[in-house]
Formats: structure tokens, sequence, C-alpha cells
């Protein structure tokens, strides 16, 4: 696929009139056009009918009805909106829960793939995952008694991993494969079809994170055979702060594992307080306790927006939109001293752009704190020099895309960011 773009901040604006999901900007709270919010990958916009289901569930299902909403709404919606997320992931009903956060389901689906694969004693995953999953790991395999070993492929460029590297790793003693589909840092997005069938090969399982890719890029979980996924709904899904995590095992995986963390939402009948657990049929036994109802809540209406603005329209504006920032990139920033670090092939990318700068971190400060009345940008700032640019289709717009560019190069031509500290805050 072959774009043209023109440089001019009259060609942003006519992306945005041509753009067939503009309506959906207004979807969402925005309550000042000067600050342009490029951290839709970290935390995605709250929208209008969040807040109202937000307000009923608060005033009438717990005000009102209190214990009764159980019963009427909140006690079937793990699995009514595993069912929606599975419609724009390419899985069957049945597929797919909400539960827990993405740590502890990962943890969850990992330990059960091991032990289904006794006797195998290696892990397979990479330098760009995200920590926290290979914190888990980490902590199976010392909890486990050391019986394991973890394979991490490496990065020739910093930026990309070849299927091949990938490839080479996965051995007979192989048990699992763990992976991000979209690299937090750089944005690489793998082929999950090609890392599954590599791994089906040798008779290994591959488990995904899909945190960095739902809700914006293409998933088939069905079609591309996927054994076993996680995934967050607070970044793309817009499901607000701390919105509860994702599992999907396929369907004939699921009588074949069990939860590690058996809590009596897992029970196939919570309500008789029986002594001895017995799992749930099917998914809803990786259930572990109660869920945060009030972030529960609140994530269907969020997927109801997704679900209307069509899941394919999402992802071509998103590479729409990542290409059109690297045009500007490449016109504007790259003799000022940043460097590109995302992949350069639109198929091998998630939705944010990542550009590199030894002064990344002030800048973004800058970014941030204008020193005078302009666009307030927000990015996201990764160590050591990542400056990380999130695009979210459903509410980024092509002249926010302009302006935060040229707003890049001011900063970097005029040293605006040499007032700002180096000094890390708590969450950067
Ligand atoms: C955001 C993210 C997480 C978050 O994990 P939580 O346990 O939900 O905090 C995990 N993995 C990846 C790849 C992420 O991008």
């Amino acid at each position: 696929m072959a774009y043209s773009f023109k440089t001019e901040s009259g060609f942003a604006r006519s992306l945005d009139i041509s753009d067939p999901l503009k309506k959906f900007r207004k979807k969402f709270v925005i309550t000042n056009e000067d600050i342009i919010y490029l951290d839709g990958n970290s935390l995605g916009r709250l929208s209008f009918a969040v807040k109202k289901q937000l307000k009923k569930t608060i005033d009438i299902e717990w005000g009102e009805n209190l214990i009764g909403s159980w019963n009427n709404s909140w006690y079937a919606k793990s699995m009514e909106i595993g069912n929606k997320i599975a419609l724009i992931t390419g899985a069957s009903p049945g597929e797919i829960i909400v539960c827990d956060n993405t740590s502890a389901n990962l943890y969850k689906l990992a330990y059960t793939a091991l032990k289904y694969k006794a006797g195998r004693t290696e892990i397979v995953s990479d330098c760009f995952n995200f920590p926290t999953d290979l914190y888990i790991l980490q902590g199976i395999i010392s909890e486990t008694g050391g019986r394991y070993q973890l394979k991490l492929a490496g990065s020739g460029n910093g930026i990309t991993v070849k299927t091949a590297e990938i490839g080479s790793l996965i051995e007979k003693m192989t048990a699992l494969v763990v992976l991000s589909h979209v690299a937090f840092k750089s944005s690489f997005k793998y082929d999950i079809q090609e890392i599954t069938r590599l791994a089906h090969k040798k008779g290994v399982l591959v488990l995904w994170d899909l945190s960095h890719s739902v809700g914006v890029t293409e998933i088939q979980l069905n079609e591309w055979d996927v054994d076993l996924a996680v995934g967050c709904t607070y970044k793309y899904l817009n499901g607000g702060p701390g919105s509860p995590a994702f599992l999907y095992i396929r369907k004939d995986l699921q009588e074949k594992l069990s939860s590690p963390l058996q809590g009596w939402f897992g029970d196939r009948n919570p309500f008789l307080f029986n002594l001895d657990y017995r799992p749930a049929e099917g998914i809803r036994k990786f259930l572990s306790g109660t869920p945060p109802v009030l972030n529960l809540m609140a994530i269907e209406p969020a997927l109801d927006i997704i679900q209307e603005a069509g899941i394919k329209n999402i992802v071509e504006k998103s590479k729409l939109q990542t290409e059109y920032l690297i045009f500007l990139f490449k016109k504007h920033l790259r003799n000022l001293g940043f460097k590109s670090g995302s992949p350069v092939k639109v198929e091998q990318r998630g939705s944010h752009v990542t550009i590199q700068h030894k002064e990344g971190y002030r800048i973004c400060q800058a970014m941030i704190n204008p020193k005078k009345p302009g666009f307030k940008i927000i990015p996201d700032f990764r160590e050591p020099d990542n400056i990380r640019l999130g695009i979210a289709p459903l509410y980024t717009t092509f002249e926010e895309i302009y302006h935060s560019v040229i707003r890049l190069k001011e900063i970097a031509e005029t040293g605006e960011y040499l007032s700002f500290s180096e000094k890390r805050g708590d969450v950067t």
C-alpha cells in the first residue's frame, strides 16, 4: 500500500475532513482542544458512553438495586465482555473471559501450559517483552525450583526481532513461547501466524500478550490457530484506569488446562459454597475471585464504540496515521538529532511510533509543559531515549499529528528543553 502525503498543514485538515471515522472523536470527553493526547496506548480516553454507564452502575445498580445487581447484570459480565472482545480478535464465543490483570492472567496461562507440556524445560521469549511478562516467567521458574530455563531472543537493530531468531530458539525441549504481539518500546509487531506455525511444528504452545495491539491492529485468533493469549483493556480498548484484563484459550485446549489460582468464582457453582473445588465448564474456571465491578462495567460501552466504528476501519486509519507521522518525521525531525525507533514497514508496526533523541526525557517535559501558549502535547517517555507517540484512531486527528511534529521541531531547534530537569517522575 503506497500513500502520498504533503507537508502543508492544510493537507492534515483535508485528511481529517475525508476521514470515515471522524465522527467518533465526539464520543470522547475532550475538554481542551489545545491538549494533544498521544498516550492512548498507555491509558485510553474516557468516552461519554462509559461515563454514563458508570453513573448508572453507581446510582442505580449499586445505589438502588444493591446486591440484586449481581444477578441482574454483574455476574455474567466477565463472559459477556469476553465475547465482545472475541468479535474484534477473531475468536469464538466462550474463548475469552475478562478477569484479574494481565500479569495474573499471564501467570495462570503460563503455569498451566508448562504443566501441560511436562518434561520440557525451556521457555522462549524476547528482549522486547514487557517487563511484567518476564518477571512472571522468572517467578514461575524460581517457584518451581529452577526446573525451567528462560531463553530470550535478541534484536540486531534494537527495533525488530527476526522470525528466524525465534525459530532457532524453539527446540524439542521448548515447553512454551511467550511474546508480546506489539513491542511496547519500538512498536515492532510480530507475525503471529508465522511464529505460531513454527512453534506448532515442534509441538510447542505460544502465549501471546495482546496488550499493545488489541483494538488497533488486525488479530485473527482462530484463523491464526492461536493457543493462548492475554491482554489489557485500558489501552486502546479505553476501558479506564485499572480495568480488568482478558485471557483467551482455544476451545480444544480448555479441557486440557486448569487454573493454578483456584478461586471460588472459577468453581462450577460458587454459591453452593462447597468445601471442595470443582472447576467450572470451559473458560470460566480461569476466574479467580470477585472482579472490580466498577472497572468491569466500564469496558462494555467502550467496546461498543469500537464495534460501531469497525475494527477494520480502525486498523486502516492507524496505518495511515502512523505512515503520515513517519512521513512528517522524515521531513522535519531527522536532521535535528532525532532517530526513528520503530520499524519502517507499516505491516511490522503497531499503532505507536517511537522516535529517539538523547534529550528525549527533557523534550517530553517541554511537550507536556510548554513555556508559552500553544499546544500541550502528551506523549510518554521510555528509557533511555524513547519518545512514544501513540495513535488512537478513534480520537487522534491528522492535524494533531501535524502539530505535534511541528512542535517537536520547535523544541529541538530553540533548545527549549534545556530549561527542564533530567530528574524522572515516579510514572513516566
Ligand atoms: C500494559 C501491558 C501490560 C500490563 O500488565 P498489567 O498486569 O495489566 O498491569 C502487560 N503486558 C504488556 C505487553 C503491556 O503492554
